[in-house]
């Protein structure tokens, strides 16, 4: 039997009317059964700053932002043979965006459910174009698919949270014919449907995470993510040119990689591929022929130094007190503020009487959350710093490991290191400045 597969295109494989044919003609190629699409390029920044300007800007420069939406999509529409239906369902979206943002502007207030339904635009504007383009270039029986039809979630708006079990039923209901049927199904990431009918979104890049999801639900053998690399590098490229594109890694390794802000796959992409057991592919829509990375359980070889990342944008926090001393139930007191919260952490470390966690910055303007913190200590927040990781095997039994690394951190200051917890995983923070310059000399010493 055919192997099922479901594969994503990302925003610069839907950037043009060129992205789109080429990435349309990987999915007939490929023969998916379901293919997820972000926005189109651009987009969801636009977006954004819409939700922004249109609380605090005069509509004169609101206008621009709603322009430049509509022309980027209009310009791939004048390249699709007369369209005209498709021209009015786009057109149709476009006005009720124009409604949206005119309404967040009088009232001068974007709540984040308002603030989902504004992103979902992005999507549901792109996979309506796109499925045009998959028909234009195959015979086949294509179809337009709205994802908040399965992709329940929690009603934590900017960052639901997926209703597994509920997905996985209507998966079972509505993609039958996607699994069985010969019809490839066109549907978009990144967005979902509270149990309550109301619009998320899974968080930025979160896209990858819908498609690992609906692989899951439909119970595909093969996810492909295709992106405008051509496959999972040593490091980012954008900071280390030579960079070397990996053959094959581990779920294990890859999520490290993700979590740890390697941009290529949103942090949480793997848990239901790797969950299901469902292989993962890392291609470039712009060299589909290229290798590209596979993901899997077991590989080949297992270096010692596999990759590096950073994840930028973090705070320090440091909360200090005598009570600390010789007390127990202290970790679960902070941390149960950080549960209230829910916040997460990415890295911890204690003395005697401080703990100091890394956190998104973003997080530092809940002041209610930092007053409850602030009850059970003295709090200090440091932000600007990157967390940069070093991501590979044996870490943290390989003698010598850490002399190579600080060796070459010469004139960079050290804010915090994290070693132990997983034999994947070195990591330590530095100045968000710094940052681009440590993963360059830790390339050189270990993979250049
Ligand atoms: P998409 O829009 O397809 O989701 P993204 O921009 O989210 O694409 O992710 C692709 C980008 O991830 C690449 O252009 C690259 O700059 C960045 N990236 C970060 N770390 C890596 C890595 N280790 N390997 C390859 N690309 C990486
Ligand atoms: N369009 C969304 C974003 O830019 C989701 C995605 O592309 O994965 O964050
Ligand atoms: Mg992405």
């Amino acid at each position: 039997m055919k192997e099922v597969i479901v594969s994503k295109f990302g925003g610069s494989s839907m950037a043009d009317y060129e992205a789109m044919t080429r990435s349309a003609k990987i999915a007939i190629n490929q023969n998916s059964n379901i293919v997820v699409v972000s926005a189109v390029y651009g987009v969801t920044n636009l977006l954004v700053e819409l939700s922004k300007k249109s609380c605090d800007s005069e509509w004169n420069d609101i206008e621009p932002l709603l322009k430049e939406v509509r022309n980027k999509h209009e310009r791939i529409l004048e390249k699709l043979p007369s369209q005209n239906e498709l021209k009015e369902k786009v057109n149709k979206h476009l006005e009720e965006l124009n409604t949206l943002v005119k309404g967040i502007f009088l009232l001068k207030e974007c709540s984040a459910r308002t603030y989902d339904s504004l992103l979902s635009f992005g999507e549901r504007l792109s996979s309506l174009i796109f499925a045009e383009v998959v028909k234009e270039n195959t015979e086949k029986d294509t179809q337009f698919f709205d994802v908040r039809k399965v992709l329940i979630t929690s009603d934590d708006f900017n960052k639901a949270t997926p209703q597994i079990d509920i997905i996985s039923k209507k998966c079972d209901q509505h993609l039958y014919d996607a699994k069985y049927g010969n019809v490839l199904f066109i549907t978009q990431g990144f967005i979902g449907n509270s149990i309550e009918g109301h619009t998320t979104t899974l968080g930025r890049g979160g896209s990858d995470y819908s498609a690992s999801l609906i692989a899951e639900g439909i119970g595909a053998d093969i996810l492909q993510i295709w992106t405008d690399v051509a496959g999972i590098a040593t490091t980012d490229p954008r900071i280390v040119k030579e960079a070397k594109l990996i053959d094959e890694i581990t779920y294990s390794e890859a999520a490290e990689l993700a979590t740890f802000g390697a941009k290529i796959l949103h942090p949480t992409t793997l848990s239901p591929a790797l969950r299901s057991n469902i292989k993962v592919f890392v291609g470039s829509s712009y060299e589909p022929e290229a290798k590209g990375t596979w993901i899997k359980t077991k590989v080949e070889n297992a270096p010692l130094v596999r990759a590096m990342a950073k994840r930028t944008s973090q705070t320090l926090l440091t909360l200090s007190t005598p009570k600390m001393l010789d007390a127990h139930g202290f970790l679960f007191d902070i941390f149960k503020v950080f549960n209230d919260f829910k916040i997460s952490v990415d890295s911890i470390t204690t003395s005697e009487i401080s703990v100091a966690v890394t956190i998104d910055n973003d997080v530092t303007h809940n002041k209610k959350f930092i007053d409850e913190l602030s009850k059970l200590g003295k709090v200090k927040i440091e932000n600007d710093l990157s967390l940069v990781s070093i991501i590979g095997n044996e870490i943290n039994h390989t003698p010598n490991l850490a002399r190579r690394i600080f060796s070459r951190l010469d004139n960079i200051n050290v804010r915090m290191i994290c070693l132990g917890a997983s034999k994947h995983n070195f990591c330590f923070l530095v100045n968000e400045k710094q940052s681009d310059d440590a993963i360059r000399f830790l390339h050189k010493e270990f993979i250049s």
